[in-house]
């Protein structure tokens, strides 16, 4: 299985890159993020739980997403791998999910970073604010907290990546085909590994 973590920033791109390797590499997508999005347009208990901290630009509990994510990746036993699109958020996320895995025999393959200046973060998560509709991106006081929280919460989850020698840091700026381009290339060696 080729089971990537696609790590960085709110408005690194992840989500545009994650839909385009996984056509390359005929993965599946989970995106916390989405999942929790669409439990709240259902408006189901779970959603309506998590909008109080999606809102604020706070993390949701771990917990809660860990039995998400553990519910998604049983229900896809056939996948050849899948793509983690903001998730693990905190060490405590990437520890329950090496243990999810270790039960597949389908280790984490690899984390890849996409490294974007702050204020190229804040600029492209305005406009997808606008364009989007999604409230979170529209305010630019919720905008600084998720930054904020994920220094704090969430950059450490590298280093236990790191731990396991399977970080690559990943230039994230320039154009969606440069940046898929790099990424490619850094999967594409560490599968001959
Ligand atoms: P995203 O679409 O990845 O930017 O996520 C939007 C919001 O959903 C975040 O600001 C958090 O409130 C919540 N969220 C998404 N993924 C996670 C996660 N792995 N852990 C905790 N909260 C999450």
């Amino acid at each position: 299985m080729l089971n990537i973590v696609l790590f960085g920033p709110p408005g690194a791109g992840k989500g545009t890159q994650a839909a385009k390797l996984l056509d390359r590499y005929q993965l599946v997508h989970l995106s916390t993020g989405d999942i929790l999005r669409s439990e709240l347009a259902a408006k189901s208990q779970l959603g309506l739980e998590a909008k109080r901290y999606m809102d604020k630009g706070e993390l949701v509990p771990d917990e809660v997403v860990i039995k998400m994510i553990e519910g998604k990746i049983d229900g896809n036993a056939g996948a050849k791998g899948f793509i983690f699109d903001g998730f693990p958020r905190t060490t405590a996320q990437a520890a329950a999910l090496d243990k999810m895995l270790e039960k597949k025999n389908a280790p984490i393959t690899m984390m890849l970073a996409l490294e974007v200046e702050k204020e190229e973060l804040i600029k492209r998560l305005l406009l997808r604010g606008k364009d989007s509709g999604r409230t979170d991106d529209q305010d630019q006081s919720i905008i600084e907290n998720r930054i904020k929280v994920y220094n704090s919460e969430t950059a450490p989850v590298q280093g236990f990546y790191e731990a396991q020698n399977k970080y690559k840091g990943v230039h994230g700026m320039g154009s969606i085909e440069e940046i898929f381009k790099r990424l490619c290339t850094a999967i594409d060696s560490r599968k001959k590994m």
